[in-house]
């Protein structure tokens, strides 16, 4: 893989403020009551929920569909609600309204970014494209519809390698924009030409190679399921190669991956490399079997931001709405589209 670009710009911690993340105080029994008079609210204005899988667990609970950005995406394209409350962050929202643009998509808080959208402007890109005529631009689906509206094909951590194998292998590509995601798909797809930008999540940059080493000395038996945004997984991917790391035990998976994997595995013991709100689903999911997170601490306030009260006053007022413009949806779309047909 060629040297990342480094674009003396902005540094990516300035170009984002992240929401102070609210202590809830609410019962059991108000936490249900919210619940239902969301459901209600949600049959009066015949809308569907969509929840990421980092959400808080009581926004969680009360989601039509809980999933990843793909599983998200998939539903919004094939609802036939006419509002959209999108539990998740800003570019999510913002591609529903892409897939959909004849429907209200609501975020609850407009607070709800991601650091690593922040990391890449239109004007960056731009830039950059400029200086690699003829390279073929795959944008993570954490991006601007701005951004997808100049790329030429979108992808999600599900697929990314799949997006990448699709392309001729004599065409560069550029990715962007997470550097972590971006090695690793080269890695896995041996492709030499593709040229990573150097953004990150913040998040997941704190997953360290030593803490998932550590776990997994101390639990002979536990299974590594490891998100490929982690800032780990470039250096988790070459021990599982050189032997340092046991490769029976470790998985590079997207947070849908990891729940097929648990599925199929017959693990007691998961050690999990991604946001802890992942657990809350897996833990319900298979209550029998061990979640442990591998940072305790990897929590996105971003994703935090989005509450029961701010979901009811959402749908009560119809606000906040997330209308990408129609012409920069039009080109975002061609990008997205790929993005959903490539699974
Ligand atoms: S976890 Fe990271 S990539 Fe995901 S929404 Fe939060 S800041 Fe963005």
């Amino acid at each position: 893989m060629s040297e990342p670009l480094v674009i003396s710009q902005l540094p990516y911690e300035e170009r984002y403020t992240l929401p102070a993340i609210e202590r809830l105080a609410d019962t059991p029994e108000q936490v249900l009551h919210k619940q239902t008079r969301i459901r209600e609210l949600l049959r009066k204005r015949n809308a569907v929920l969509l929840a990421h899988n980092y959400q808080r667990d009581e926004v969680q609970e009360v989601a039509d569909f809980v999933g990843d950005s793909l599983g998200l995406s998939q539903q919004a394209a094939r609802t036939e609600s006419d509002v959209i409350v999108f539990c998740g962050v800003h570019f999510m929202a913002e591609t529903a309204s892409i897939l959909c643009q004849d429907k209200t998509v609501l975020l609850p808080d407009l607070k709800a970014g991601c650091s690593l959208a922040a990391a890449l402007s239109i004007e960056e890109l731009r830039e950059w494209k400029a200086k690699y005529p003829g390279a073929v631009v795959v944008a993570y689906v954490n991006t601007s519809a701005a951004v997808k509206a100049e790329s030429d094909y979108c992808c999600t951590s599900a697929n990314a390698a799949k997006v990448v194998a699709s392309i001729p292998e004599d065409k560069e590509i550029l990715f962007v924009p997470d550097k972590f995601l971006g090695a690793f798909v080269a890695l896995q797809t041996k492709r030499k030409n593709l040229i990573a930008y150097p953004g990150y999540c913040h998040v997941h940059r704190t997953i360290r190679s030593g803490q998932v080493t550590a776990m997994l000395e101390s639990r002979p038996e536990i299974e590594l399921m490891i998100h490929p945004e982690c800032g780990c997984v470039s250096s988790c991917m070459t021990k599982v190669l050189d032997g340092t790391l046991p490769q029976r035990r470790t998985f590079f998976l997207s947070t849908e991956g990891m729940f097929r994997h648990v599925q199929e595995s017959p693990a007691k013991q998961f050690a999990v490399a991604t946001e802890i709100g992942m657990l809350h689903r897996l833990r319900i999911q298979q209550p029998d079997r061990d979640f442990l997170p591998v940072n305790p601490d990897a929590v996105c306030a971003f994703m935090k931001t989005i509450t029961l009260d701010k979901i009811l006053r959402s749908l009560e007022t119809l606000s906040p709405e997330i209308r990408v413009p129609a012409e920069t949806a039009r080109r975002a779309r061609r990008a997205v589209d790929r993005m959903l047909e490539i699974v």
